[in-house]
C-alpha cells in the first residue's frame, strides 16, 4: 500500500472563525495533532477544515485541538479523497428549496450588472438555466464605469506624465499648455466606453435569450417577487443581490451646503483643480491623491488613523508616506475632520489634530473614506435578509443570505471590496442557488494591490496577525535596493517584507512596496496557497529558479535573507 493509500480524509466543521488569522490559527492547531499529514482551511468564511491524516487517528483529538484554539468543531461525514479546491461535495448547510421552473418567469433573477451580477448571470446561463439581470444605472457597475478601469487609466497616464513629461494618451500634453485635462478625461471615458461595450454589453448579447437584461430599479416584494420602479414585476425561483456599494460621505458639519467630490465625480471633473484635500488614507484616497498631484494639483491628504493604509505592514505604510511627501503631497495622519465650509473659491476643512483645531484649505475636497452598501429601500428586511450594522448583507460561506431563496455577492456583502472577489462570489452564488449549496468562496491567499507608485501589494498575514494567530514567526525585510531589476530601472523605492512560520517554514504573508508590486504578489500568493495545501516552504521558494532580471526575483532574494545576510547575496547566484 502506498503512503497515499494509507491516508484518511476527514472534514471538520469549524465555527467561530472571523478572519484570515482565525483560519491559520485553526490550521496550526490541527497541524499540531499527532497523525495529521495535511490541513486545508479554505478561508475563514468556509467554516471548515479538510484534513489528510494517518488512518485510525483519534478524531476527538482533532475537535479538542480546534476547541483549545478557541473555536468550535464537529466532524462531518467522510469526503472524497481530493484535498483542496472550493468545489465541494454536498454540505450540511440549509439547502435552498427546490426550484419549480414552471411557476416563475425565470430560474434566477440577478440584481445588478457589475462584476458580481455578470458572473452570476453567466454562470446561470452556462448551467442551462433562464436568468434575468436587472440594472438601474449604467451597465457594468462600478469597476468598468467609475472604479478600476477609469482610475487605472488615469494612474497610468499620471505616471508617464510625471516621469517623462508626456503620457501615452495621444495629444493630451502640449508644450504650450501643459496638460490638456478635457482630452485626458475624454480619452479615459473612451476607454471606459470601449471596455463596457466589449466586456459587458457584447458579452451579455452573446448569451441571447438565456440572459434577459431588464432595465429598472429593483425592490424585493414580501411575496418573493421583484418589483421594478416602472410597475413591472419579475418572478424567479432564486434571487441574487449584487447591487454593490457607493462612496461614503462623512457627515461633517456643513456638508449639506458644500459639495465634496467622491471618486466618481473626481474622475469626471471638467477642470483640473489647483488644489485638492483628500480625506482618507487607504487605496482609493492615495491612488487618486497621487494621480492628481502628478498632474500638477497641490494635494493634501488627511488621514484619521495614525498612519496611512493601517491594515498593511507599518514599514510599508511609513515608506509610502515618505515617497508621497517626497513627490510634494502634504500627508497628515491622526487628523479628524469635523466641519466643511465654502469661503470664496476655497473649501475649508476644520479638523482636530493633536488635540488642536486646524484648518486646511483647497479648491476641492475629495472624500475617499470607504463605501456604503446599496441596500436602502430594497425591501430587504421585509424579505428576511439580515444586514450587519453597516447595512452590508450577511452571507454564509455559500453566499446565501438569511432568506434561503436569496443569495448575495460583491461589494453589497461584508466581503473585501475587490472586483475579482465580487465575480468569484457571483459565480458561486449562482451555482449554489441553482444546484444546491456545494461551493464555497475560498479567500485563502487573497492578493490585494494599491496602485500607487510604488505599488503596495499584499497577501496573507502581517507579522502582527501571524503572532496573534499563535505562530512562531520569523520575518525578513529586503530593501528594493538589493533587487537587480530595481537597480537597473533606477527605481529602488520600496521593500519586500516576508512573514513565515519558523516551525513549518511555510510562508504566511508577503508585503511588497515596489514598482509593479502587483505583478510580484501573485507568486507569493501561490507560495502561500501551495504551503497551506501541499506544504510548500520558504526553502522551496528559495530554491526555485527565477528569471533575471525581474522584480519577482526579489521574493527569492527576500526568502534567502531568512538565512543569509543581505550583503552576502551575489546577484542571481544567491
Ligand atoms: C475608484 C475605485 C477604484 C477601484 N479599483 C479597483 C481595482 O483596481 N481592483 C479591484 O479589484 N477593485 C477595484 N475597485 C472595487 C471594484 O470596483 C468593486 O469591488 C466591484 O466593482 C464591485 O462589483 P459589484 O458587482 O459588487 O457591484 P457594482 O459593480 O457596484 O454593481 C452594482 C450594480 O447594481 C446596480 N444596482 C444597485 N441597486 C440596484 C437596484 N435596486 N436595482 C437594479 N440595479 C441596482 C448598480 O447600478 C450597479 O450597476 C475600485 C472601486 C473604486 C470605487
Amino acid at each position: 500500500m502506498s503512503d497515499k493509500q494509507a491516508e484518511q480524509q476527514i472534514e471538520l466543521e469549524v465555527r467561530g472563525m472571523t478572519c484570515d488569522a482565525c483560519a491559520l490559527h485553526v490550521t496550526k492547531a490541527l497541524q499540531g495533532v499527532e497523525g495529521v499529514l495535511q490541513v486545508h482551511v479554505p478561508g475563514w468564511t468556509s467554516g471548515q477544515a479538510m484534513l489528510s491524516t494517518r488512518p485510525g487517528i483519534d478524531e476527538a483529538q482533532l475537535v479538542s485541538a480546534v476547541e483549545k484554539a478557541g473555536y468550535r468543531a464537529s466532524l462531518r461525514p467522510p469526503i472524497p479523497p481530493k484535498l483542496g479546491g472550493s468545489e465541494r461535495g454536498p454540505a450540511d448547510a440549509p439547502e435552498p428549496p427546490p426550484a419549480d421552473a414552471q411557476d416563475f418567469d425565470f430560474d434566477l433573477a440577478v440584481i445588478g450588472t457589475g462584476g458580481g451580477g455578470m458572473a452570476a448571470a453567466i454562470k446561470a446561463a452556462e448551467l442551462g438555466r433562464r436568468a434575468c439581470i436587472i440594472e438601474a444605472g449604467v451597465l457594468g457597475g462600478t469597476c468598468v464605469n467609475i472604479g478600476c478601469v477609469p482610475s487605472k487609466a488615469l494612474i497610468r497616464a499620471a505616471e508617464a506624465y510625471h516621469r517623462a513629461g508626456h503620457h501615452p494618451f495621444a495629444g493630451v500634453h502640449t508644450a504650450a499648455t501643459g496638460l490638456d485635462w478635457p482630452a485626458l478625461i475624454g480619452q479615459k471615458d473612451q476607454l471606459v466606453g470601449e471596455l463596457r461595450q466589449g466586456k459587458y454589453e457584447d458579452v451579455l448579447a452573446s448569451y441571447g435569450d438565456r440572459i434577459t437584461l431588464i432595465r429598472g430599479w429593483a425592490r424585493l416584494q414580501p411575496d418573493g417577487a421583484v418589483a421594478l420602479d416602472d410597475g413591472r414585476t419579475v418572478t424567479a425561483a432564486r434571487i441574487i443581490i449584487a447591487t454593490g456599494a457607493a462612496p461614503r460621505i462623512l457627515p461633517l458639519d456643513g456638508i449639506e451646503d458644500v459639495a465634496a467630490l467622491t471618486s466618481t465625480s473626481a474622475m469626471a471633473l471638467s477642470q483640473q483643480p489647483r488644489s485638492l484635500i483628500v480625506i482618507g488614507g487607504r487605496a482609493i484616497a492615495l491612488e487618486l491623491g497621487q494621480t492628481f498631484a502628478r498632474f500638477g494639483t497641490q494635494v493634501t491628504v488627511l488621514q484619521r488613523s495614525p498612519r496611512l493604509i493601517p491594515e498593511h505592514e507599518p514599514a510599508i505604510a511609513e515608506a509610502l508616506a515618505d515617497y508621497l511627501r517626497e513627490e510634494g503631497l502634504a500627508v497628515h495622519t491622526g487628523v479628524k475632520p469635523l466641519a466643511i465650509r465654502q469661503e470664496g473659491d476655497e473649501k475649508v476643512i476644520t479638523a482636530e489634530a493633536d488635540g488642536q483645531r486646524r484648518e486646511f484649505r483647497a479648491e476641492q475636497v475629495l472624500m475617499a473614506v470607504g463605501r456604503t452598501p446599496r441596500t436602502a429601500g430594497m425591501g430587504l428586511a421585509e424579505a428576511g435578509v439580515t444586514l450587519d450594522a453597516g447595512g452590508f448583507i450577511v452571507v454564509n460561506e455559500f453566499m446565501q443570505t438569511s432568506n434561503p431563496r436569496i443569495y448575495a455577492a460583491g461589494d453589497v456583502t461584508q466581503q473585501p471590496k475587490l472586483v475579482y472577489v465580487a465575480a468569484a462570489g457571483g459565480g458561486i452564488a449562482a451555482a449554489n442557488a441553482l444546484e444546491g449549496n456545494h461551493k464555497r468562496l475560498d479567500l485563502t491567499a487573497l492578493p490585494d494591490v494599491i496602485f500607487t507608485d510604488p505599488q503596495v501589494a499584499a497577501v496573507g498575514l502581517t507579522e502582527a496577525q501571524a503572532i496573534a494567530a499563535g505562530y512562531d514567526v520569523k520575518t525578513t525585510i529586503l530593501p528594493l535596493a538589493y533587487v537587480p531589476r530595481a537597480l537597473a530601472a533606477r527605481d529602488t523605492r520600496g521593500l519586500i517584507n516576508l512573514v513565515a512560520d519558523r516551525g513549518s517554514d511555510r510562508l504566511l504573508g508577503a508585503h511588497v512596496l515596489a514598482s509593479e508590486a502587483g505583478e510580484v504578489i501573485q507568486t507569493a500568493a501561490l507560495a502561500i496557497r501551495m504551503g497551506s495545501r501541499y506544504g510548500f516552504t520558504v526553502s522551496d521558494l528559495r530554491e526555485m529558479l527565477f528569471p533575471y532580471l525581474v522584480q519577482a526575483e526579489g521574493l527569492k532574494l527576500a526568502a534567502q535573507t531568512f538565512e543569509k545576510d543581505v550583503t552576502q547575496l551575489s546577484c542571481c547566484a544567491g
